[in-house]
C-alpha cells in the first residue's frame, strides 16, 4: 500500500469518527466497509431475486405494449419501513450518491446474466426541469451512472425531455392515467438513439404508465428497448396488467 493510500484511508477513518456516517434506514453508525445502509438493514430489503429472468412480473407488463427485450427490478416496494426509507432518501434527502450506489448494485445483480449483452446505451427517465431545480438532481440519472460504472455502457443524457411533471394520478381510472401522461415526453436528440438498443432506467415503477409513455417515444427511433427499475410496486410482482 502506498503512503498516499495509507494517509487517505486514515483521513477517511478520522472523518468517520468526527462525522459518523449513519444507516439511512435504522440510523446506526456505519462501519468503514458499509455504504449508506448497514448490513443488517440491507439483508432485510425485499429483493425480487428475478436476476433478469425472462417472463418476470414487469417484463410481462410491457409485452403487449411495446417490443421490449428485457426488463428487471431489483427490489419490491411494499411501502414498508426499509424500502420506504430508501425511496425517501433517494428522492428527497439530497444524497445523490445513494442512487449511484444502488445503480452499482442493480448492475452487479445482473452481471452473470446476458441482460446487458446487446445494449448500446443507457437513458435515464428524465424529470421535468422544474423538479430538477427543486431537488438538485435526477435520481434515475444517479442510478444510470452506477449501472454504467459496472457495465461500461455509456449514459445518454438529454436525448429525451419531459415537458411537464405528471399531473396527479390518484383519483383517475386506469384509462385516464394513460391519457394523462400521453405526450409528456419529447425526443430531443433522435440521432443519438437511432437504431440503438436502449436501456431505460427509472427509480420506482408504480402504475407503469410514466415509463411506458417514455418508452413509447424512444421506441419510435431506437431499434430496441429494455427497462430497469430499482423498485417495483408489490402488486406487479406476478405480472399484473399495466394499470
Ligand atoms: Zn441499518
Amino acid at each position: 500500500m502506498t503512503l498516499l493510500k495509507i494517509i487517505s484511508r486514515q483521513c477517511s477513518e478520522l472523518i468517520n469518527i468526527i462525522f459518523p456516517r449513519r444507516c439511512l434506514v435504522c440510523n446506526r453508525i456505519l462501519s468503514a466497509s458499509e455504504q449508506h445502509i448497514c448490513t443488517s438493514c440491507y439483508m432485510k430489503l425485499p429483493f425480487t431475486r428475478w436476476h433478469g429472468r425472462q417472463g418476470n412480473g414487469i417484463e410481462r407488463m410491457f409485452w403487449a405494449r411495446i417490443p421490449i427485450h428485457r426488463a428487471n427490478a431489483l427490489l419490491h416496494y411494499y411501502g414498508g419501513d426499509e424500502s420506504r426509507k430508501v425511496v425517501l432518501a433517494l428522492k428527497y434527502n439530497n444524497r445523490p450518491q445513494i442512487g449511484v450506489e444502488f445503480g452499482r448494485i442493480m448492475a452487479a445483480d445482473l452481471r452473470d446474466t446476458d441482460f446487458f449483452s446487446d445494449i448500446d446505451a443507457i437513458v435515464p427517465v428524465p424529470l421535468a426541469r422544474k423538479r430538477i431545480k427543486k431537488r438538485g438532481y435526477n435520481q434515475s440519472e444517479c442510478l444510470a451512472k452506477g449501472v454504467s460504472e459496472i457495465t461500461q455502457i455509456p449514459v445518454l443524457k438529454d436525448v429525451i425531455k419531459r415537458k411537464i411533471d405528471n399531473p396527479t394520478q390518484t383519483r383517475l381510472t386506469n384509462d385516464e392515467r394513460k391519457e394523462n401522461v400521453k405526450g409528456i415526453f419529447m425526443i430531443n436528440d433522435a440521432d443519438a438513439i437511432k437504431d440503438k438498443h436502449i436501456l431505460l432506467i427509472d427509480d420506482v415503477l408504480t402504475t407503469g404508465v410514466t415509463i411506458m409513455s417514455c418508452a413509447e417515444e424512444i421506441a419510435k427511433v431506437a431499434s430496441g428497448i429494455s427497462i430497469m427499475t430499482l423498485f417495483v410496486a408489490g402488486r406487479h410482482s406476478d405480472g399484473a396488467k399495466l394499470s
